[in-house]
């Protein structure tokens, strides 16, 4: 998809950051708030999809662009609905300058795939803007940028292991040893996230829901590095009413747990599946085996934990 025509500057400057995709270990989700959003309590971990976010110099007075780039990217809105547009101006407003950028999105996180991409975004033109404008904001205060922006930006902006309560926008690093393999089986489309909390609700009707809690097994398995416990304790509460939305994925789930995976959950609210599998060869191995049945659009190998949203290329504007 592309954009609006962009608008250089003579040898403009430009940073390029890498971010993240997250999977969530645990996701516990609570009673709905007034606000519209869920009370939940999730174990977030970032892993290594990623996108690849330009942020570039343009002339003033131009204004905000959005180009995207990448498999399956139809979708993605190139206008101020973009998350990381909204991020442009948030950084620009609170280091008082002109919001005059435009942004490169180069998607390797699947879109609408429950794996926070467009947060990932949002956190990657957080960390641009504030080089590409050496506006000086250390991570706390970016950090306060990104809980108004979205649930799931501040944990795209910092990146490892950590537990997510609220609506998982406060953050607190979780201990954990060892490295980790997963498969993801990603689908054909995407799926709404508003449609699977709808769902959701409705699965439970009036049925009284018990606060979240952080799920010990999920923690004492990451303390050990555990990653045959772990495989067992993953657990999704949107997972049912993702299946139902989605009833293949069930043979999904089901197809990876067949080929050896400790542990197969609906990443967030799908319909990317993910599969934590032994090691690397293990993740071949699986691998191989989805792609082989068909199942799924295509499969994707990645560790975790890694970091979250870093500049890779790039220095400010003098
Ligand atoms: P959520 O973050 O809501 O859990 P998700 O992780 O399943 O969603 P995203 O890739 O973030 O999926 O896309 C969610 C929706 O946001 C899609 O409809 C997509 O078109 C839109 N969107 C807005 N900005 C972006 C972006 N920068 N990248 C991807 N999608 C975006």
């Amino acid at each position: 998809m592309t954009g609006p025509r962009l608008t250089p500057v003579p040898s403009a400057v430009s940073v390029t950051v890498r971010v993240p995709a997250k999977v969530n270990l645990q996701l516990s989700v609570g009673n709905r708030r007034r606000d519209g959003y869920h009370h939940i309590v999730t174990v977030f971990h970032a892993v290594g999809l990623y996108d690849e976010v330009t942020v570039t110099e343009a002339r003033p007075g131009a204004g905000i662009t959005v180009r995207v780039e990448g498999e399956r990217v139809e979708g993605v809105p190139v206008d101020r609905s973009n998350l990381a547009w909204a991020a442009a101006e948030s950084v620009a407003a609170a280091a008082a300058v002109k919001p005059d950028v435009n942004i490169l999105l180069r998607k390797g996180i699947p879109v609408a795939g429950g794996m926070a991409g467009g947060s990932a975004d949002a956190a990657a033109v957080l960390v641009g803007c504030d080089a590409l404008w050496r506006t000086g904001m250390d991570r706390g205060a970016l950090a306060v940028l990104a809980a108004a922006l979205g649930s799931d930006v501040p944990f795209a902006l910092q990146g490892g292991t950590a537990v997510g309560t609220g609506r998982g926008e406060r953050l607190t690093p979780a201990l954990a040893r060892g490295q980790l393999h997963w498969v993801f089986a990603l689908a054909e489309t995407g799926l709404s996230t508003a449609a699977v909390y709808r769902e959701c609700d409705k699965q439970r009707g009036d049925t009284p829901v018990l606060e979240p809690r952080v799920n010990e097994a999920v923690m004492g398995a990451l303390r050990s590095g555990d990653a045959v416990a772990l495989g067992r304790a993953l657990t999704n509460d949107l997972q049912r009413a993702t299946v139902a939305l989605r009833p293949q994925l069930s043979q999904v789930l089901e197809l990876g747990l067949d080929h050896g995976a400790l542990g197969a959950v609906v990443s967030g609210s799908g319909p990317t599946c993910a599969f934590l599998v032994r090691d690397d060869e293990a993740a071949l191995d699986t691998a191989v085996s989805l792609t082989a049945s068909g199942v799924c659009r295509t499969v994707k190998r990645a560790v975790g934990p890694v970091h979250g949203a870093r500049v890779v290329e790039g220095t400010g504007a003098r």
